[in-house]
């Protein structure tokens, strides 16, 4: 077992220890990933580093405690008021990231339901099939039922097929500005309106897209309508510690009327500790998470998002017309902004190109429901977009060369497709090659297609992926 060190360790060796851990990692500054990293420079990255170091003591928790924690938060909820044009009346709070901004929205919902709808037995939130897995996780928190409405071929919810399942107990209607997986806005505005003719209230996830798309929009990019200029609309969900470029532990919730957010806070009178107060759902929270996002926000400016936005549009354009010239792969529905997925045509499996490219020290998350890879494409990926262009076109060539090499891998990849374990991410598969190190040495498929046969035989008969995956989780943290 890891202990405690008997004595403690030097601060240089420890810093050492460090760096030489991380030196295993991808670097997050080579915009190598396609996700999860955010990148946009050195220079912002040193500005956030010391701002998060100045306040790394500090606790957000009381508001009065930090009256400069305070002034800033208030600022940076006015910035992000204005830019997604909410109305004077509008209030809301600085969360530790979009899972946390999402389940307030939820919980908010809940018990407004709960004030003005008591006669409900089970609630239910009805959102898009690409809505993110935050809003089932804040449901199966909450104890609100789900209702999963499917998208159309161009990647928008199907707002007939939302309005069919509106029923008494539904609460909440749900779209994305835009949709995590392939990157579309749904119409949010229909959405909105329906949640007016039903007096729901109405959610838009702008987790990803808050801090990029008035940007796009500002720069002349056409989108259609997904913020509070769109009546109907209750809420808004933005990340800052995505395209808002700040450091991790930074996101805002928003809600048209200021008297809506009551519903999220939670107050306790009777602790021997005194009154309880908390706005979100943290006790604690990172002061220096908060000092980062402001001063990131103060760095960049309008101009700064402007052009951070500029270069992440122009790099995704440059993909989507270098996709247009394979034709074994094409763009999967109609997406909006700088999110993009990359599916290809039969027999070609696009899993296999994710680990030519992976090969070659790109990392793309895979998708499922069609097959695709993820692209999260950000100001950073701007100086490296041609040498990416240039491997996915390789990939595709021999993948295809390989195709027509052998058979039978192609019939084994068709066989791992439909146990729908393909689709786990390759961090994972590999980390589960590690975990059953026995895999095949001698008869040389790819080391992913061997950690795959490798988990379907560790499958007990009746399990499910989700079974799998939760043995891995329970495996993978250790302790
Ligand atoms: C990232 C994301 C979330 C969840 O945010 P976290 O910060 O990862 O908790 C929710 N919705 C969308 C559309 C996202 O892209």
């Amino acid at each position: 077992m890891y202990m405690l060190p008997p004595a403690g360790r030097p601060a240089e060796e420890i810093l050492n220890d460090l760096l030489s851990r991380k030196s295993q990692d991808t670097d997050s500054s080579s915009s190598r990933l396609w996700s999860l990293v955010y990148y946009h420079s050195e220079e912002l990255l040193r500005l956030a580093q010391q701002a998060y170091a100045y306040y790394i003591s500090e606790n957000a928790l009381n508001p009065m405690a930090f009256p400069s924690l305070r002034r800033m938060e208030n600022e940076i909820l006015g910035i992000v008021k204005s830019i997604l044009h909410a109305p004077a009346s509008a209030a809301g709070t600085l969360t530790s990231g979009g899972t946390e901004s999402i389940f307030l929205a939820v919980k908010t919902a809940r018990d407004y339901a709960r004030r003005y709808k008591p006669h409900l037995y089970q609630p239910e939130i009805i959102l898009p099939a690409s809505a993110h897995p935050a809003f089932d996780k804040a449901a199966h928190y909450l104890g609100l039922k789900v209702v999963h409405v499917p998208v159309t071929s161009t990647g928008e919810v199907d707002v007939r097929a939302m309005e069919a399942a509106i029923s008494e107990q539904t609460i909440l209607l749900i779209g994305s500005a835009p949709s995590y997986p392939h990157g579309v806005i749904d119409p949010i505005s229909d959405i909105a309106a329906l949640a007016q003719k039903y007096h729901l209230l109405c959610h838009v996830d702008a987790c990803v897209g808050g801090f990029i798309l008035p940007f796009l929009e500002k720069n002349g990019v056409e989108l259609p309508s997904y913020d509070f200029r769109v009546e109907g609309v209750t809420s808004i969900s933005a990340d800052l510690h995505k395209y808002g470029y700040t450091p991790k532990g930074a996101s805002v919730v928003l809600y048209r009327e200021r008297s809506l957010r009551r519903y999220q806070f939670f107050i306790y009178s009777g602790w021997s500790g005194g009154i309880y107060a908390s706005a979100t759902f943290s006790g604690t929270r990172s002061a220096g998470a908060i000092a980062a996002a402001w001063s990131v926000l103060q760095y960049l400016g309008e101009s700064g998002y402007r052009e951070a936005a500029r270069l992440a549009w122009e790099t995704t354009q440059r993909i989507r017309s270098a996709v247009s010239k394979i034709p074994e792969l094409y763009i999967v529905g109609n997406p909006h902004a700088t999110i993009l997925a990359i599916a290809a045509h039969a027999p070609l499996d696009i899993y296999r190109i994710g680990d030519a490219l992976a090969q070659r020290g790109w990392f793309l998350d895979r998708q499922q429901n069609p097959a695709s890879l993820h692209l999260t494409v950000t100001a950073g990926h701007a100086r490296v977009v041609e040498t990416f262009i240039q491997d996915l076109a390789a990939a595709v060539e021999e993948e295809k060369s390989r195709m027509q090499r052998s058979g039978w891998r192609r019939r084994a990849g068709r066989a791992l497709l439909r146990t729908g374990l393909a689709v786990l991410p390759e961090r994972w598969i590999r980390g589960v090659a590690r975990l059953i190190s026995r895999t095949a040495q001698s008869n040389q498929p790819p080391r992913r297609t061997a950690a795959l046969y490798g988990m379907m035989a560790a499958l007990p008969k009746q399990g499910s992926v989700e079974k799998l995956v939760e043995d891995f989780l329970d495996k993978a943290l250790e302790h």
